[in-house]
């Protein structure tokens, strides 16, 4: 028997590869970056083991130069760099990730942020690049070496010299076609957004010159434009930081930065959790709805990190609905990615994230509830029918964590009170928790059939949504008391008790009640006689499970 290699068509199958697992071009420059990044995390890490090498924070750094002229994009860092035999197992053979070995090989405590795992990233480079060189020198080496590679036909490597230790990448951009624009690869501000969107919270610092003007020396109206280094990355995520050392200043703005809202947050959540899965998490909840809060353009979701590189812009598995108002971050060196690093594998551990978060902000909400009544109602005003929507929504399956947070408006505290608040003040025999709907509070205020209830004393809740009728319907209960509008026609109040044996005044209105029911014909269903009214004439109230208010908002729904 005879065993065979497979083989393949190494251009095809790079162009292929590099071509299908990106959905952006953009992120070559992720890749590279990230790739730095590893490359000064294993030089620190040599450092500490090794005495002999001191690790100098400033001199460590990753650096972008753009050259127009030359066509050419340069990443470069004062990372490991690579020898002759590194170059040729780790860019010349697809899928094979020496930072992944590195990682393996090593016991890397906190502190580290690797980040390389697959072995392709690398190439992510030839989407934008017809030839991509690689100038390193390793460390502990006499001299550095040049790998090159136009992505067809293999590579070449060759020595040369450098002098310090690290990684030259340039790429030789390709030249823009019909349909795809490369020249933005080598625009500074470009260049810049692509930094900070992927990029911002990588540890070491990011520079690159940027353009500036000034006014020319002993001029007073012409401008010079001069070349100044920058470094475009926050480094430090704030959310990374000893929640100590930070103020409710830092957190806003870092929500004010991020675009999250212009707003400022009623809180800001912060959580480091050392678990079955590690994260971070910074979380807002904002004061004010977005203007396109309740349409369905609006994307609920958090951004999604690993090891400090942006994975997702807006993740909508870490958030229930009910709670999509949400912004903020998460951070986590445990999930699994995909090859692309776009996308997670498996949920299982983002699951377990997003269970935590939205216990961690119906806890916190509650709080707000409880101390801050104020503040609440104001976030209640903006955001309390997404609540109600979520206690409807799914067949109720979230009205246990949602029924505590909702408030309503009382007829007798004449203020927004829970259910909890409502239920623990009835009076003994007193058997529903009433409600009554209408388009105000002031409209619900004159309604007839509020009147025997607030005469014998019992609160009533207006119900002012459209939505909240359905949402209470959904409860059913609260606390083992059943939801009863005022305009049922059974209250289970004695007056309506009465009304049972009203069968002489039935009899002696007899050609009133007939006269009536036909005039007003399909109308009404039936008059009847009532002892529940005191100073109005008439009222009406429905038999069975929708209320008139109900029928009114379905009745106007398009079929
Ligand atoms: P990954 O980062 O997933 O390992 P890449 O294709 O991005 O895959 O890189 C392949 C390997 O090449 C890396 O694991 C690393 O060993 C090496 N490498 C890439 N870029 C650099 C660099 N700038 N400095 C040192 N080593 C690098
Ligand atoms: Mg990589």
């Amino acid at each position: 028997m005879e065993r065979k290699e497979f083989r393949a068509e190494s251009k095809r199958l790079l162009d292929l590869m590099v071509n299908s697992i990106y959905t952006h071009k953009e992120i070559f420059l992720r890749e590279l970056i990230s790739n730095s990044s590893d490359a000064i995390d294993k030089i620190y890490y040599k450092a500490l083991t090794d005495e002999s090498i001191s690790f100098n924070k400033d001199d460590y750094y990753i650096k972008i130069i753009a050259d127009k002229e030359n066509r050419t994009l340069t990443v470069s860092d004062t990372g490991i760099g690579m020898s002759k035999e590194e170059l040729e197992e780790n860019l010349g053979v697809i899928a094979n990730s020496g930072s992944f070995a590195f990682k393996n090989e090593n016991e890397l405590k906190d502190g580290f942020d690797i980040i390389g795992q697959f072995g392709v990233g690398f190439y992510s480079a030839f989407m934008v690049a017809d030839k991509v060189t690689v100038i390193s020198k390793t460390f502990g080496a006499n001299e550095g070496y040049k790998w090159e590679s136009e992505g067809a036909e293999g590579y070449t490597i060759e020595p040369i010299e450098k002098d310090t230790v690290g990684t030259d990448i340039i790429l030789t951009i390709k030249e823009n076609t019909e349909d795809e624009n490369y020249d933005e690869f080598l625009e500074e501000y470009r260049l810049r957004g692509i930094i900070k969107k992927y990029s911002d919270f990588i540890r070491y610092p990011i520079k690159m010159n940027v353009t500036k003007s000034r006014l020319k020396e002993g001029s007073e109206d012409e401008y010079e434009q001069y070349e100044e280094e920058q470094v475009i990355n926050s480094m430090v995520p704030i959310w990374r930081k000893n929640k100590n050392e930070l103020t409710e200043e830092d957190y806003k703005n870092f929500y004010t930065e991020k675009h999250f809202g212009f707003d400022e947050p009623i809180k800001s959540i912060h959580l480091s959790v050392d678990g079955v899965v590690r994260y971070n998490a910074l979380l807002f909840i904002p004061s004010q709805i977005p203007y396109d809060f309740y349409t369905k353009e609006y994307e609920k979701g958090l951004e999604l990190y690993s090891n400090g590189v942006l994975i997702m812009n807006k993740c909508a598995d870490l958030l229930p609905d009910y709670f999509s108002f949400v912004k903020g971050i998460v951070d986590s060196e445990d999930l699994s990615l995909n090859i692309s690093r776009e996308i997670l594998q498996h949920d299982r551990q983002l699951k377990l994230i997003a269970k935590k978060i939205e216990d961690k902000i119906k806890d916190e909400l509650t709080l707000i509830l409880k101390n801050e009544r104020e503040k609440y109602e104001e976030f209640f005003k903006g955001f309390g029918k997404q609540l109600k929507f979520g206690v409807y929504s799914d067949f109720g399956m979230h009205k246990e964590v949602l029924q505590d947070l909702l408030i309503f408006y009382s007829s007798k505290e004449k203020k927004m009170v829970t259910l909890e608040e409502y239920v623990s003040r009835m009076p003994e025999e007193q058997k529903y928790i009433y409600y009554a709907a209408g388009e105000s509070v002031e409209r619900i205020d004159r309604l007839p059939q509020t009147e025997l209830v607030k005469d014998k004393g019992y609160e009533i809740l207006y119900f002012t949504d459209d939505i909240d009728e359905f949402a209470i319907k959904m409860l059913m209960q609260y606390k083992e008391k059943e939801f009863k509008s005022v305009s049922s026609g059974d209250l289970g109040i004695e007056a309506d008790e009465k009304d049972k044996d009203n069968e002489k005044e039935i009899e002696e209105n007899k050609e009133l009640f007939s006269f009536m029911k036909e005039s007003l014909s399909d109308k009404i269903k039936e008059i009847k006689p009532s002892k529940r009214l005191k100073n109005y004439p008439v009222c009406l109230s429905s038999e069975g499970e929708l209320s008139i208010e109900m029928e009114k908002i379905l009745s106007q729904m398009p079929d």
